[in-house]
């Protein structure tokens, strides 16, 4: 039998939002293939390092346009006049609402072969956060079924969470390094999740936006050797780090409380974080739906990179860091650059 597979003609590929955390993943990875790659941006003037971003992207190929996609005659153009594929939207969450006037355009034009939403994350139609994470999945929801509606084919991309520490109040869920003073330990602990890296997320994403298997379909990270409970987490530190750190639990409770506190973006990860830990939302299904595809059945022979990997690094940056004596680390301290993030509490 022929199993469906890749076409051979490489689509032009539109990344929206790629001057993102996820974003950059995804174009960095658009860029090592032979898509030609376009990025919208919004109109100059971006902050140093964003600049500093897309200039690297331009070095390496990108083709960069300037505009929102809340402006359906402005997208409606440049998918024409650009002869756009694919377009993959790693908008952050908000601005999730914008991607209703990008799928009109999308619809509008009848040329596009792929449409990857802004999701990146849980299968939003079967996690079920509390306030103030629920509001984002409905507005993520509501793009999904638009997306449906509309007739452009489409692949949903369930990455489930970063390879990283959980902290459940940050401001955004980013690479950071696990802490050392003490490990927050969510309810019993026993409650498992899949750490995928960044970089995979962007490679994998790349994968499915032109292979016939994946229209239409959730695609879900599950990589075996990723899937850690907290408790093992932690115990996966501590081996990289070769010592043992206090553990503390943090219950249900409170991380309901941190949830109820409604400060935004700081609860949504509280909620998230919740739903994750306490009540399993990555781990809780099975994927045999007709609209389901796990990754690893589509590219068997494609590893992903492991925890383990991952761990090893963030163990070597803090040991770096320790040597060069040039900051006193925190368990907080971001490896990406931090962007402010305007807080509210509602
Ligand atoms: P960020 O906030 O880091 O970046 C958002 C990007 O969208 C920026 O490049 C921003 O541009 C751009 N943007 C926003 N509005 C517009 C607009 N109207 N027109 C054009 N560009 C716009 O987003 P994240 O990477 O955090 O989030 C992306 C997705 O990934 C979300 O769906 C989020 O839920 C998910 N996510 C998943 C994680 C996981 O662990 N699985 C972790 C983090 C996010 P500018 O630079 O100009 O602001």
């Amino acid at each position: 039998p022929t199993i469906p597979n890749a076409t051979t003609t490489k689509g032009r590929v539109l990344i929206i939002g790629a001057t993102g955390f996820i974003g950059r993943f995804v174009a960095e990875a658009s860029l090592l293939t032979a898509h030609p790659t376009y990025l919208l941006l919004r109109p100059p003037p971006l902050v140093p390092s964003k600049d500093a971003i897309v200039k690297t992207f331009q070095e390496k190929g990108a083709i960069v346009i300037h505009g929102v996609i809340n402006n359906k005659d402005f997208v409606e153009k440049i998918l024409k006049e650009y002869e756009i594929d694919i377009v993959i939207s790693a908008i952050g969450a908000k601005s999730l609402l914008d991607q209703l006037i990008l799928v009109e355009a999308m619809k509008s034009v009848k040329t596009i072969k792929r449409f990857l939403a802004s999701e990146f994350g849980h299968d939003v139609d079967r996690a079920d956060p509390v306030e103030p994470g629920l509001t984002m999945y409905n507005e993520k929801r509501l793009v999904r079924r638009m997306v449906e509606k509309s007739g452009v084919p489409y692949t949903n991309i369930c990455c489930n969470s970063i390879a990283s520490w959980p902290y459940y109040d940050n401001c955004h869920p980013s690479q950071l390094p696990p802490p050392l003073d003490q490990l927050q330990i969510y309810g019993h602990g026993n409650v498992k999740a899949y750490f995928v890296d960044g970089i995979d997320i962007g490679k994998f994403t790349m994968k499915v936006i032109d292979d016939v298997r994946t229209v239409n379909k959730n695609v879900h990270f599950r990589p075996s050797n990723n899937c850690y409970s907290i408790n093992e987490l932690a115990s996966l530190w501590e081996m990289k780090i070769g010592r043992t750190i206090p553990r503390v639990t943090v219950t249900e409770d409170d991380l309901l409380a941190a949830a109820a506190e409604n400060c935004i973006p700081r609860s949504i990860v509280a909620s998230f974080t919740h739903d994750i830990f306490i009540k399993g939302c990555q781990v809780n299904f099975k994927i045999d739906g007709v609209d389901d595809v796990e990754i690893s059945t589509l590219y068997p022979d494609e590893a992903f990179r492991s925890l383990e990997d991952c761990y090893e690094d963030f163990a070597h940056m803090i040991d770096d860091k320790i040597h060069k004596e040039e900051h006193k680390i925190k368990g907080t301290k971001s490896v990406v650059e931090a962007v402010p993030i305007t807080a509210s509490c509602g």
